[in-house]
């Protein structure tokens, strides 16, 4: 018989539960005990909704007050010494590697393969010594074991562990061996504990990896031939199969494929596939939230259960932790877009279905199949999801122009002329200050307590606030101030068909940070101008230019729930054109300058990079056919941030943006260098000042910073401005920053102008 089981559940709780108790507990209004309480009530949920569900095994250890990276740098006693924290670690200290202390900066972070979700990088030296110090994690597999005789702890494998980390001053693979053996010793703790089955995933097998990390597999795994539980190996986020050779050579008992990225892996794996291995088959899609095709899922399910028996094991594609929690709470969410979801709660019982399926019999679940198979047909053909005249208009790309009229050279003169701007011009990114004001107002207004024109009142108000402080810097090319948006993506999906919104479809993004990403359901268009009146009254204010501020293309697909019924890059075409169609309009509203801002252009870059050049040159081509509808006198900004720019300035500098705007200070200024050795052809704004900290740069730190870019890049190609938005920041210290901004921008024009 085959079984089902998933490779994570969501932590953060139906409603947010576990963000809420991390906020409280580090405001100190909930207690240590307080806190535990809510982690063990959350853990109990999930493994009985697994059980309820029907799950074969239920998956534990996947839970994590912060994040699991961190957790396995304590499990294995590897936490950073400069805190001087040393065995089982009390919830302050816990939080205090994650986020710092009144001694300590905070363990860094970074993102998760191509995910939104971020890790804790551990922190390797020569001096680590690993030392196993499973208390928590042991406990809490009492807990489920006290539930469940199926119990399947998940762990992250060693070689991914030491591939995730950062270290410094030796090779982090010298320090595999000695980690390797404490896996063992935990392994050899669960057999003990009547465990028989672990999940290890080893998830950098998505990567391009060398022959030094690959032999460090086998190397590793050398350490697991002791008495321990069965191993499943899971892989995800790609295509798996040109690895088999080192994968079915490890002394593990299964592995688990992505069959939802990488449905054409299965064929070569089940040729290789050695005798006693089990295959958990990802079928239902763990980043994504849409309903699953059963019977397509069966179709490839049924062959394999011939073929394996009970070594067929059903899965999520990865973990849930990247979707959404249940649709149990959606109350607004349009009911016929709801039909077409399913958030984990509802994988789950997808997950049951398709086993019973296997084992009894489709009849057994004849009811169900029946409404799945409706809700997909539903979508497959309703008018909501297509939209002729946007099908149309992609079909006749081939009319419109998708470069600029004139290349950069030309442009630049007409827009010179028009903006008449100072050498180093100075700028911001787009968002001042989001006040407890603007923030109450729009609560308000959402809750229907002031009508829409006291709303549309205030908003007024904070931007000629903005305005009118923009002035008195002394700033050459202002920004409105983006009081009217709560996000970005938020802002426009709300105003573009095709995108729908859930009322509770939180995901966690880093810590007790979680993101509630839009859905992407259908043919993406713009019914009416979205930005132009707010930008027309800003323009109304000053004599100044003031930019029109837009979200791009790649940016709006990347942090939204994207469309699986065609290609990515196909729904980015659609943005393009709506976005395209904005900046038509402003330009036509006499606005002179538009940001069009790219802060994901970089994440969406695959993981594997045989797959960059396509991914580089839709996306390219996506933010150009936005931009290239401007006249030449019309400067198009682009902005993006906290990415490793140098692997791909060629494309960037495609783009063709006539300003690009990065951040750049934190690197100080290093990661300006590629642009200059590059020499990147347009004009550029690199950040000055970080805009996480509400410390104020001062003058001399601004100027050697512009200093160190005049050396890379020619002077009168460089703007300033800070490294993004203020939205965070408050007015008091955004003031005085810009202040310095300025004085550093007209002292060096002083200088070079007389050059
Ligand atoms: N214009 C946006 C802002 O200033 C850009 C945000 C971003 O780069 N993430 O807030
Ligand atoms: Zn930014």
């Amino acid at each position: 018989m085959a079984i089902a089981h998933i490779l994570g559940y969501p932590r953060i709780g139906e409603k947010r539960a576990l963000k809420f108790a991390q906020e409280s507990f580090w405001k100190g209004s909930l207690s240590a005990s307080g806190l535990q309480e809510v982690g063990q009530d959350l853990r109990e949920q999930h493994w009985k909704k697994q059980q309820k569900a029907g799950l074969g095994l239920v998956t534990a250890a996947d839970f994590t007050f912060y994040d699991h990276v961190l957790d396995h740098a304590i499990l294995f006693g590897a936490t950073p010494s400069r805190f001087g924290f040393s065995g089982i670690l009390n919830e302050q200290d816990y939080f205090a590697l994650a986020r710092g202390n009144a001694s300590q900066p905070a363990m860094e972070m970074t993102k998760w393969f191509d995910t939104n979700y971020h890790y804790i990088v551990p922190e390797l030296n020569a001096d680590t010594e690993f030392s196993i110090n499973a208390h928590d994690f042991l406990s809490r597999l009492d807990e489920a074991q006290k539930l469940s005789k199926a119990v399947k702890p998940v762990i992250l494998g060693p070689v991914s562990f030491i591939y995730l980390s950062k270290a410094r001053g030796i090779n982090r693979l010298d320090l595999l061996d000695k980690l390797a053996e404490q896996y063992a010793h935990l392994l050899k703790e669960l057999h003990h504990r009547k465990i028989e089955w672990v999940q290890i995933d080893e998830p950098i097998f998505a990567l391009d990896l060398s022959d030094e990390w690959l032999k460090a597999f086998e190397r590793a795994y050398a350490w697991f031939r002791t008495s321990r539980p069965k191993l499943l190996l899971t892989t995800y986020f790609a295509n798996v199969a040109r690895y088999q050779g080192y994968i079915t050579n490890l002394p593990v008992d299964g592995v688990h494929i992505d069959l939802v990225r990488a449905p054409e892996q299965l064929a070569p794996w089940l040729n290789a596939l050695p005798g006693h291995w089990v295959l958990s088959a990802g079928v239902v899609d763990g980043r994504n939230i849409w309903r699953n095709d059963l019977d397509q899922s069966l179709q490839i399910l049924k062959p394999l259960a011939q073929k394996l028996g009970d070594r067929l094991w059903v899965a999520s594609s990865c973990s849930l932790l990247h979707t959404p929690v249940t649709l149990a709470h959606e109350e607004k969410l349009d009911a016929e877009v709801k039909s077409w979801l399913a958030f984990a709660d509802e994988k789950l019982e997808e997950l049951d279905l398709l086993v019973k399926a296997i084992n009894e019999g489709e009849g057994v679940v004849a009811e169900a199949l029946a409404i799945s198979r409706t809700a997909i047909a539903a979508r497959q053909a309703s008018p909501r999801v297509h939209s002729a005249a946007v099908n149309a208009r992609l079909a006749a790309l081939s009319e419109i122009n998708e470069e600029r009229q004139n290349p950069f050279a030309e442009r630049k003169h007409a827009q010179h002329a028009r903006l008449k701007l100072p050498l180093l011009p100075t700028t911001t990114i787009g968002s001042f200050p989001q006040t407890a004001e603007i923030r109450a107002s729009r609560a308000a207004f959402k809750k229907g307590e002031i009508p829409a024109a006291q709303y549309a009142t205030d908003m007024e108000n904070h931007i000629s606030y903005a305005i009118r402080e923009q002035e008195a810097l002394d700033i050459d090319v202002l920004v409105h101030g983006e009081a009217e948006r709560n996000d970005m993506v938020e802002y426009f999906g709300e105003q573009l068909a095709g995108y729908a919104f859930s009322q509770h479809g939180w995901v966690q993004s880093y810590g007790s940070r979680c993101v509630k990403p839009p859905v992407i359901y259908g043919d993406v268009y713009r019914p009416v101008a979205m930005t132009v009146e707010t930008a027309r009254y800003a323009q109304s204010l000053t004599t100044r230019p003031v930019k029109g501020m837009l979200t791009g293309p790649v940016t709006m697909l990347q942090w939204s729930f994207v469309r699986d019924d065609q290609p990515r890059q196909i729904t980015a075409l659609q943005l393009a054109l709506a976005i395209r169609d904005e900046v038509d309009d402003l330009q036509q509203a006499g606005i002179a300058v538009i940001q069009i801002d790219e802060p994901a252009f970089r994440e969406g870059l695959p993981l594997q990079g045989a797959e960059w050049k396509q991914y580089l040159d839709w996306a390219v081509r996506a933010f150009k056919l936005s931009a290239s509808v401007a006249e030449d006198s019309t400067q198009i900004h682009t902005h993006m941030c906290y990415s490793e720019f140098n692997d791909i300035l060629p494309a960037i500098a495609a783009m063709d943006a006539d300003v690009i705007t990065i951040e750049t200070s934190r690197s100080h200024m290093e990661l300006l260098d590629g642009f200059g050795e590059f020499k990147y052809p347009n004009e550029i704004g690199p950040g000055v000042y970080d805009i996480h900290s509400p410390r104020v740069p001062s003058e001399q730190e601004i100027e050697k910073l512009m200093q160190r870019a005049v050396e890379v890049v020619p002077v009168e190609q460089l703007w300033i401005n800070p490294d993004c938005g203020l939205k965070t920041r408050a007015w008091e210290e955004t003031r005085a920053a810009l202040q310095n901004m300025v004085t550093v921008a007209k002292a060096l024009r002083q200088k070079y102008q007389s050059i």
